[in-house]
């Protein structure tokens, strides 16, 4: 019998999630076309001289079995964990099992690491806790006369709240007070979602930043002591909910195994093979001609199955039938937010902890003065992602448009930005720079404004091509992370195995229930919209609002 074919596309987590589950469980042989000469995607780590880049930082953590296993067959935990070691993302937690020795740090590579997290706020030159506690370190940094303003706006806003919420400004106004959103929202969310707050629907709040307060924070900061002490005397050790899994060498490390994967078990990833165009035949895809993007050739291969994740503005371009004129008005109009990370080889930083390197993963930027959003300290993100320790490792991230006036900047120039932004807010000495590098990577936030509102009508079309499955980030024009990204590739494995065309069962990947209750009809959104991970329960925890800010917005 003929092997039938699957042409993937796009060699991030969920072209290579689909391609794997398809060589282990099924005798479709998938071909998977990269576009760039690395594999990963947004995942992907950048390799600068043996120093490396995680794009955007990417913690594994998922509330999916099916993941956690799969990461953790790939790449075992490190041998020094503990054998039941509680991890946390975004607010949510769950116990990894060990099961086996684990792997030696020091002597092989294949090592989920067990990583601290900790993120602060920088703002008005000094470091605040996120998530942000009541504490007298809170009061003394933000000073009484501040203090006093949050107290009273915030006592303004829950007399006299904005009555037609109509902007997210007023959102935030409404549960914060007018200090405590200036202070810390309001910078960060317009650098990550690229406008104002007052011209951003306050259903974007509603929908996505949902169960927010300062009565729910006060109580979350009150009754937080003793629900840990009540959980350790369960015998958990939950001081250790803020760590996550990692990759020795960075994420990028989980998708080159897995490419290695792909072709250890006879299924091929091509490399620098830009797929074009879609040859259709009334529901069916027929196959993809690619173009190598070195030597401009174009070769067509034929498909009995056809993954994609490339953009699904891309995708509706390429298809040889088109769509009806509205439908691809739908598609053209479907928005993405981009992304620019310098990453800067430093003697020293210029802040300071014990005299040495500060402990974040991460630092929101939260001040006004500067476009950079975030600040990445590889060293803390994994040791083994800096070639020499006594260096700092970081990476300056701008959020941005794809050509606005900070894609188009050389990276001299781009360079010389980050660093003059850096020494302005006092955290680099231009003279501590050893090396620096750039990378801009499009299309890292697909976007909920535009046409988005009428996305379903489009995804109707699409899924009449029964052979067709959309999976991922961009595939799916959603913000999914890697964990979604990686269970819609093997929900379509799945599908391909059962015979089903129906693709409900794909497209309900990253739709929680909560989402869907919290609705009020009249603000129901937008096709299926996600619900970014969120849960009314820890909605004011951890990671969550400025987590939940980029979730929300940069899309
Ligand atoms: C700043 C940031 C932080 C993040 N942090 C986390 C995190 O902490 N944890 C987490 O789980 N997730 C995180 N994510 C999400 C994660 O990056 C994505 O979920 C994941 O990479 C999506 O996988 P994908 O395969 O769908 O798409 P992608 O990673 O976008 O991969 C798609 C691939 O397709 C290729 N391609 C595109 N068009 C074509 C074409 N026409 N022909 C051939 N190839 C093509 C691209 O080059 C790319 O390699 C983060 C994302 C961002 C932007």
């Amino acid at each position: 019998m003929r092997q039938q074919t699957a042409v993937i596309i796009g060699a991030g987590p969920a072209g290579l999630t689909a391609a794997c589950e398809l060589l282990h469980r099924s005798d479709v042989r998938p071909i998977v076309l990269e576009k760039s000469d690395l594999v990963g995607g947004i995942s992907r780590t950048v390799n600068y001289k043996g120093n490396r880049i995680d794009i955007g930082g990417h913690r594994f953590f998922s509330k999916s079995d099916r993941v956690m296993n799969w990461w953790l067959e790939r790449m075992p935990l490190e041998a020094s964990a503990a054998d039941a070691q509680m991890i946390g993302y975004q607010g949510k937690s769950r116990l990894v099992d060990r099961s086996g020795p684990g792997s030696d740090l020091d002597r092989g590579d294949r090592v989920m690491l067990l990583r601290p997290r900790r993120s602060r706020i920088y703002f008005q030159r000094t470091f605040f806790d996120y998530p942000i506690r009541l504490s007298l370190d809170t009061v003394r940094k933000l000073g009484p006369w501040r203090m006093a303003r949050i107290g009273a706006s915030y006592a303004r806003s829950s007399l006299m709240p904005i009555r037609n919420e109509a902007t997210l400004e007023d959102f935030f106004i409404n549960r914060f007070g007018r200090e405590l959103y200036r202070t810390f929202f309001e910078s960060y969310t317009e650098k990550v979602w690229g406008r104002p707050c007052s011209e951003i629907s306050a259903e974007w709040g509603a929908q996505r930043i949902k169960g927010l307060s300062i009565g729910r924070a006060i109580k979350h900061a009150l009754l937080k002591p003793l629900s840990r002490r009540d959980v350790a005397q369960k015998g958990t050790e939950t001081s250790l909910i803020e760590q996550f899994l990692y990759p020795k060498h960075g994420p990028g490390q989980m998708w080159e195994l897995a490419a290695e994967e792909v072709e250890s078990l006879g299924g091929h990833v091509i490399r620098n093979h830009e797929a074009r165009h879609l040859l259709t035949a009334g529901d069916h895809v027929l196959g993809v001609e690619a173009v190598d993007m070195r030597s401009g050739r174009t070769e067509t291969i034929a498909a009995d199955y056809v993954f994609s994740t490339m953009p699904i503005k891309q995708l509706v371009r390429a298809f040889s039938d088109q769509p009806p004129d509205d439908l691809r008005r739908i598609s053209e109009g479907l928005v993405y937010r981009d992304f620019i990370t310098v990453g800067l080889l430093l003697k020293e930083l210029a802040v300071k902890e014990q005299g040495g390197l500060i402990r974040d993963n991460w630092i929101y930027i939260q001040e006004p003065d500067v476009r950079v959003g975030r600040m990445q300290v590889y060293n803390n993100w994994s040791p083994y992602l800096v070639v020499d320790p006594s260096t700092a490792w970081i990476g300056l991230e701008y959020f941005c448009n794809e050509h606005d006036d900070l894609w188009v900047l050389s990276d001299r120039r781009m360079i010389e930005l980050a660093v003059a932004e850096m020494a302005k807010i006092g955290i680099v000495d231009p003279a501590a720079v050893l090396d620096a590098t750039v990378i801009r990577m499009p299309k890292t936030y697909p976007a909920y404004f535009g046409t988005y509102d009428r996305f379903d009508d489009l995804r109707g079309w699409l899924d009449r091509f029964e052979n067709l499955f959309l999976l991922g980030r961009n595939g799916m024009h959603r913000y999914n992370n890697m964990d979604h990204s990686m269970l819609t590739a093997m929900t379509a494995v799945d599908n391909v195995l059962a015979g089903r065309t129906d693709k409900s069962n794909v497209w309900a990947v990253n739709t929680e229930q909560e989402y869907h209750e919290a609705q009020e009809p009249e603000t129901a959104t937008p096709a299926s919209a996600p619900c970014e991970n969120l849960q009314s329960e820890e909605a004011v925890d951890a990671d969550a609002v400025l987590d939940r800010v980029e979730a929300t917005g940069a899309q």
